[in-house]
């Protein structure tokens, strides 16, 4: 293990996950932990940067996302899983960069920027912002540096982050005279990008996304309101599946290749309607998450079980963390 180079990378505790989630990061971190020394962590301070009074759900959302998590084969024995903060080090490691990053740098942050924008546009003024908010992208540099990762499994949005933290521990390097902190890389990810059902980007928010948590039934509901060729109003249209723009690339991600062959000519012929094509789409997606939503209730049964997960992690993680605390207290001169 000793040997691995390292990784990490968290989700905010948004509540169950669904399959842009599974797609586009989950499936990705279980392959990734047979090669790297994996750190999961469950981001419960960054989900206050915004949330920070709307907590109601909080503790409920931790056990769902660590739920989907194990069912999705992510391993305690392979990855270490932890909670944010149970992991209190990544705070104190927050402020002691915070104290060396100039304000500038955090304010060159896309989101951050965006978030300005928006602002903008609605006449309020970005000092608005919280104080927590506008440092979170320091606080992200402490998730990542506090292991000494060398990598950081990201899509492209994120590189910006990745790029942050090496400026900080290349900062904290110059200023403290060290080689301590590693300047991580950032490891992209192709991910497929699966749309939701209306054509927009997956979210729970837009109410057009499968959980992997749904049941047969919900999931078979809500493929039926997925977009298809728009042009094709009745079942003897002649359909064209490059202008299918939810149900055809849903396939191209459930079925065989043969079956997507025949959904193909099938639709071009109009010899399936869309209707049915839906059915068998839903027949797909439901097989080949039957695995995982079993494994999930068979979890749900043992709260106490995974609980347990989440403390033993967290605690391992807290005992690494301590390590770069102190190593880093000694470097910048603290008492002790
Ligand atoms: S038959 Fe299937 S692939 Fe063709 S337009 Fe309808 S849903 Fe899309």
């Amino acid at each position: 293990m000793d040997n691995k180079k390292r990784i990490i990378s968290g989700m905010r505790p948004t509540g169950k996950l669904h399959l842009g989630h599974y797609f586009g990061v989950l499936k990705n971190w279980v392959e990734l932990q047979n090669e790297f020394e994996s750190y999961f962590f469950i981001a419960d301070y960054h989900a206050l940067t915004t949330k920070y009074n709307q907590t109601q759900d909080m503790k409920q959302n931790v056990e769902e996302i660590l739920l989907d998590w194990l069912a999705s084969g992510i391993d305690p024995n392979k990855s270490t899983i932890y909670l944010q903060s149970l992991v209190p080090q990544t705070a104190q490691l927050h402020i002691y960069l915070s104290m060396i990053t100039p304000q500038n740098w955090v304010e060159r942050d896309p989101t951050l920027k965006d978030l300005a924008k928006i602002m903008d546009s609605k006449k309020e003024n970005l000092s608005n912002l919280s104080y927590g908010l506008f440092g979170y992208p320091v606080l992200m540099s402490a998730d990542i540096l506090l292991f000494n990762t060398h990598f950081v499994p990201v899509g492209i949005d994120q590189v910006a982050h990745v790029e942050l933290t090496r400026d900080i521990a290349r900062r904290f390097n110059n200023i403290y005279k060290t080689d301590f902190f590693l300047e991580p890389q950032p490891k992209l990810t192709k991910i497929s990008l699966l749309k939701g059902l209306d054509g927009n980007k997956m979210g729970k928010s837009f109410n057009n996304d499968i959980k992997l948590s749904d049941d047969e039934t919900t999931t078979e509901k809500k493929i039926k309101t997925g977009i298809t060729d728009r042009n094709r109003v009745r079942k003897d249209d002649f359909g064209n599946p490059d202008n299918c723009e939810v149900i055809f690339d849903y396939w191209k991600i459930f079925g065989e290749e043969k079956e997507v062959e025949e959904i193909c000519s099938c639709c071009k012929s109009a010899s399936i309607g869309c209707a049915e094509c839906k059915k068998r789409l839903a027949q797909r997606v439901n097989e080949s998450l039957c695995e995982i939503r079993q494994k999930r209730s068979e979890l749900e049964k043992d709260k106490n079980y995974i609980r347990d997960i989440l403390l033993e992690g967290s605690k391992k993680a807290r005992i690494k963390a301590q390590e770069t605390i102190d190593n880093i207290e000694s470097i910048i001169g603290m008492f002790k």
